[in-house]
């Protein structure tokens, strides 16, 4: 009879995460002991202040650093002890990314910068999906374009849209609208939204930005490289009312 496995109920896990930089003076330990998990289909944002260890837990549980201590799960596969290759090779595969700079290539049109990824791991594009991802971030019109010639809020919908058009188990977004004006921005944190809602998929967006936190399903709060809080269907004022307690709290004059 064959094995029936226990479906995954978490795109990715932490689980005891931990991550110190430098030693003895200059060490810093920017995360303490971290567990979270994110579920599938949800939009999570991470939150915190600068420097509580948001983009550090990030790049741990995406496989771009190594952690410390602890351990790191994308769906079932550990990350802890693959090789730098096989790192490579989860992130290309199952993996998409969103960065505050948009990282596309000048000499490529948006489309190509968008199946790039694809092209590079050899994998057949799916055309209905990548037609309803450009539909989606609306830029339709635009695919012929080079990023030259696009605006900064374009070239980041290239960016979401490349993310997404492997249909990865997970996107992980980083200060996506960090270099973004705020039409543009609230844009973008819509089409992130979208994808989750409409495409079903998982987005884990670290952030500062309470506006950008209430387009998320779900807040996880760090401080000090601990998770510290979390609160579910968050709107700008819920959050920003929250942070305000821990901001508080920290106070020491
Ligand atoms: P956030 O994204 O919340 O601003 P980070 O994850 O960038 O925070 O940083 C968490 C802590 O780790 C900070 O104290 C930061 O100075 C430290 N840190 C981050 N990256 C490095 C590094 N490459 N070398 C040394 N310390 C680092």
């Amino acid at each position: 009879m064959p094995m029936t496995l226990a479906p995954v109920r978490s795109a990715a896990t932490a689980t005891g995460l931990t991550k110190v930089y430098g030693s003895g003076a200059t060490r810093v330990v920017a995360l303490d002991e971290v567990s979270v998990s994110f579920r599938p289909g949800e939009f999570t944002a991470i939150m915190g202040p600068s420097g509580s260890g948001k983009s550090t837990l990030m790049h741990c549980m995406a496989g771009l650093d190594y952690a410390t201590a602890g351990s790191a799960r994308i769906g079932d596969t550990e990350l802890v002890g693959l090789s730098d290759r096989a790192l490579t090779r989860l992130r290309r595969d199952q993996l998409g990314f969103v960065f505050q700079a948009f990282n596309l290539l000048p000499q490529l049109t948006a489309l190509q910068n968008i199946t790039l990824p694809m092209d590079i791991a050899g994998r057949k594009v799916d055309q209905a999906w990548l037609d309803r991802v450009i539909g989606t971030v609306g830029l339709s019109g635009r695919l012929s374009h080079r990023p030259s010639q696009l605006s900064g809020g374009q070239q980041q919908r290239v960016a979401c849209a490349r993310a997404l058009a492997g249909r990865p188990a997970i996107v992980f977004a980083d200060e996506p609208t960090g270099n973004l004006d705020s039409r543009s921005g609230a844009e973008i944190l819509g089409f992130l939204q979208n994808s989750v809602r409409e495409l079903g998929q998982t987005v884990v967006m670290v952030t500062h930005d309470p506006m950008a936190a209430g387009y998320a399903d779900r807040v996880v709060f760090l401080a000090d490289g601990r998770i510290v809080d979390e609160l579910s269907l968050p709107t700008p004022a819920t959050v920003l009312d929250r942070m305000r307690r821990f901001e508080g709290a920290g106070r020491t004059t």
